[in-house]
């Protein structure tokens, strides 16, 4: 028995492949993927063979952005039924060392990401027909979940925890630099904890649009000199990364005000209007992945917010390559391979 999946040879080679079907072992759970989101660094693996500091050494499963129907599982596995529609925790941490016990398991040093060539060997991902993770990275979906609505499960917990990051934000004004996937769900969970005017800047209209779909209230085109940028605001999310968008935050957030990066910059040192930051007493804070906020996570996509109007695409595991060159369209938003979900 065989299954397919997508693999990510070098900058520019993607091929869709067969191979062994994996068999859950004990306290294991194999899933069927229904979908796999593509996140910029999947994009950064195919187009750059490297995402950050992190390089293809040998061919790479990517996707980490999986949901699916449980296929099996083994020994000592509970609760689970054949069938049932999952989201997939993609961050395996190891639970002993001082940021997991801290609680803080995303800084988790020997985390195993997957789709990730942090380590090597690599963590092969999701892009695949039948995945196997443990049973404690598994989430069954809230009753009458689709599984298309979950596929964004995973970046909005990114969005989710850099919302929680920025602290109390009933009743304040945003701003949110970047309206990708990231941004809008920014938006849409700025929105949900009752922060008060959401501003969002970005190059396009057709993303701008999408974040007012998610509750932005003010549209910004960062590219356009006639631009009125606000003065004042308290709080800034950084989602671009892109060192104008964080120089944007600088100018833009009040004196004492915070700015939450969560957006990934490039490679090796951004320039900064550093006094700025001194000067204005702004506290700049780091947002990196998310552990914890996964489960009401997914609550919060199954009942109060619906970002499935996020999904601009979707494509089967064979059209890959096709897939990875719309997910870095600036038309597109969030891009979905259909993996299994479908028979057509
Ligand atoms: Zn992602
Ligand atoms: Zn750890």
């Amino acid at each position: 028995m065989t299954v397919l999946a997508c693999v990510i040879e070098r900058a520019e080679r993607v091929r869709v492949v067969e191979y062994p079907t994996p068999e859950p072992g004990k306290g294991q759970v194999a899933v069927d993927v229904a979908y796999g989101g593509i996140c910029g660094s999947d994009l950064h693996y195919f187009h750059d063979g490297a995402a950050g500091e992190f390089v293809i050494r040998e061919p790479l499963i990517p996707g980490h952005e999986i949901v699916g129907t449980v296929a099996a599982f083994g020994a000592g596995v509970v609760g689970l039924e054949p069938g049932s529609p999952v989201a997939v925790h993609p961050a395996q941490v190891c639970g002993s060392c001082v940021d997991c016990l801290g609680g803080n398991p995303q800084l988790c040093s020997s985390s195993r990401y997957l789709g990730s060539a942090a380590h090597f060997p690599h963590v092969q991902g999701g892009f695949t027909e039948r995945l196997v993770v443990t049973a404690n990275r598994i989430f069954p979906l809230p009753d009458g979940m689709s599984l298309r609505r979950a596929a964004l499960a995973e970046p909005f917990s990114v969005a989710f925890h850099a919302v929680r990051r920025a602290g109390d934000v009933v009743g304040r004004t945003v701003l949110v630099t970047g309206a990708g996937p990231i941004g809008c769900l920014t938006v849409a969970a700025l929105r949900q904890a009752d922060a008060g005017t959401i501003l969002v800047s970005d190059l396009t209209d057709a993303a701008l649009q999408n974040a007012k779909l998610m509750g932005a209230d003010v549209l910004l085109r960062a590219d356009q000199a006639d631009t009125q940028w606000p003065e004042q605001v308290d709080l800034a999310i950084e989602a671009s990364g892109t060192g104008p968008g964080l120089n944007t935050c600088i100018r833009t957030v009040r004196r004492a005000g915070r700015i939450v990066q969560v957006g990934i910059l490039p490679p090796g040192t951004t320039e900064v209007i550093g006094n700025a930051i001194v000067n204005k007493e702004i506290e700049l804070l780091g947002s990196w992945r998310f552990h914890l906020e996964f489960s009401a996570a997914i609550d919060l996509l199954a009942t109060e917010i619906n970002a499935e109007p996020l999904i601009s695409h979707e494509f089967r595991l064979q059209e890959a390559e096709r897939a990875f060159r719309s997910a870095a369209d600036r038309l597109s938003c969030k891009v979905l391979l259909n993996i299994g979900a479908s028979a057509n």
